[in-house]
């Protein structure tokens, strides 16, 4: 029982109204921490395995892991869940895994290969399944199929990958899709998946969250495609990745892409957004670079839809072909810039910031250095530019204000 302490006339004064509030307080965060101290625990465990040199060959480093040398061996770890690492490549048709179980699987430097008949998956994870993936520090082990369409690693019903080491990858389809489900990429590469339809990763609903890692390489739908759900990308690189049409590293069609650090490099469009395309939901930098990126229009960032928010980070050294080095603002898309910097983008106009429809609001930040033929800084087509308070700390060279100014003057 807690008895509450009152003044000598039956009413609490300040200072114990003060201290109850701490003993409140206090109670309240002994509780949290009963809940959901424990699990949390308990959890991190199972998903340390230290990458090793060269692969394991007598099972030293694998002490109470499960040697895996055939397609059968892995089913059986699939169906009661453990850990095991594999002893030489495998060929199978596709490895289920269901049921709530956890799977750890170290691929130890060699290659798990679907088979001619898997069409669909190589991996499937359903009814909250787990799989814990591992490599050897170099990641030459790899998840791979050479079918078109196949899906190397497909979630769904709440299941959970995380992946520590391996590629994932050099398929002529598609590397890891999240129907529903959460994937982690701490380390390894989603890389190398190349064909007429394909793609590094892919989130239909639920969650993909880059700690580290690279995703590389990645051909037609480029980096990652978010349909919906959540991107999260702490850290690591999107890189060389190219888009048959639009977001060459990143394409949002729906959901949130948050942006906290890590970079999207040297990726390519043919048409929209080398390094991001935004055609709806939302896309927020907080810290990161967008860099050295190419595109017809946006050669950093391609906005027709949704919302583009620069809360910090850069967007610099990005090439388009014609409109918006930088970023390129179309359709219903709006674009919003704190603080941050667009800064040394090339494009025949608009060489930092083009406003081809939509609308761009500075209240903050940097576009500086950046050159074109026609609005070095930014260069308003149609749509509108809004330039509050804070805006009068951006750097504004080779014409765009002048040119602006200009414009406004012959109107
Ligand atoms: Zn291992």
């Amino acid at each position: 029982m807690i008895i509450f302490p009152v003044g000598e006339d039956g009413i609490m004064n300040t200072k114990m109204r003060r201290n109850l509030m701490s003993f409140v307080t206090a109670l309240m965060l002994m509780a949290l921490v009963a809940v959901f101290g424990m699990p949390l625990q308990a959890k991190a465990e199972t998903k340390v395995h230290t990458a090793h040199t060269g692969s394991d060959t007598d099972g030293s480093k694998h002490e109470g892991w499960t040697p895996i040398g055939t397609a059968e061996d892995l089913y059986n770890l699939a169906k009661t869940g453990g850990k095991g690492y594999l002893t030489k490549n495998i060929a199978i048709e596709m490895m289920h895994i269901s049921g709530n179980k956890e799977v750890n699987l170290c691929l130890n430097g060699y290659s798990l290969e679907g088979g001619l008949d898997c069409k669909i998956n190589t991996i499937e994870l359903r009814e909250g399944a787990e799989l814990n993936l591992y490599d050897e520090s170099k990641n030459t082990g790899e998840i791979t199929n050479n079918n078109e369409d196949c899906i190397l690693i497909h979630l769904v019903e709440d299941s959970e990958v995380t992946m520590n080491g391996g590629t994932v990858g050099n398929s002529n389809g598609w590397g890891v899709e999240i129907y529903d489900g959460s994937f982690t990429l701490n380390d390894g590469n989603v890389s190398g998946n190349s064909g007429l339809s394909s793609c590094g990763v892919r989130i239909i609903s639920g969650n993909f969250t880059m700690n580290g890692g690279n995703i590389s390489n990645n051909t037609t739908f480029g980096g990652v495609y978010v349909d919906g759900g959540t991107f999260t990308m702490n850290g690591g690189a999107i890189t060389d990745n190219t888009a048959a049409f639009d977001g060459g590293g990143v394409y949002v069609d729906g959901g949130t892409f948050t942006m906290n650090g890590g970079a999207i490099t040297d990726n390519d469009a043919t048409d929209n957004g080398g390094g991001v395309c935004v055609r709806g939901g939302t896309f927020t930098i907080n810290a990161g670079s967008i860099g050295n990126n190419a595109a017809n229009n946006g050669g950093g960032v391609c906005v027709s839809g949704g919302t583009f928010t620069i809360n910090a980070g850069s967007i610099e050294n990005n090439t388009a072909e014609y409109c918006g080095g930088g970023v390129y603002v179309s359709g219903d898309g709006i674009c919003k810039i704190y603080s941050g910097s667009i800064g040394n983008n090339t494009a025949y106009q608009g060489g930092g910031v083009c406003v081809d429809d939509g609308t761009f609001t500075i209240s903050g930040g940097e576009v500086a250095e950046n050159k074109s033929n026609y609005g070095g800084g930014v260069n308003v087509l149609t749509g509108n530019i809004i330039m509050n308070e804070g805006a009068s700390k951006i750097i504004l060279r080779r014409g765009m204000l002048a040119e602006y100014m200009l414009m406004m003057e012959l109107l």
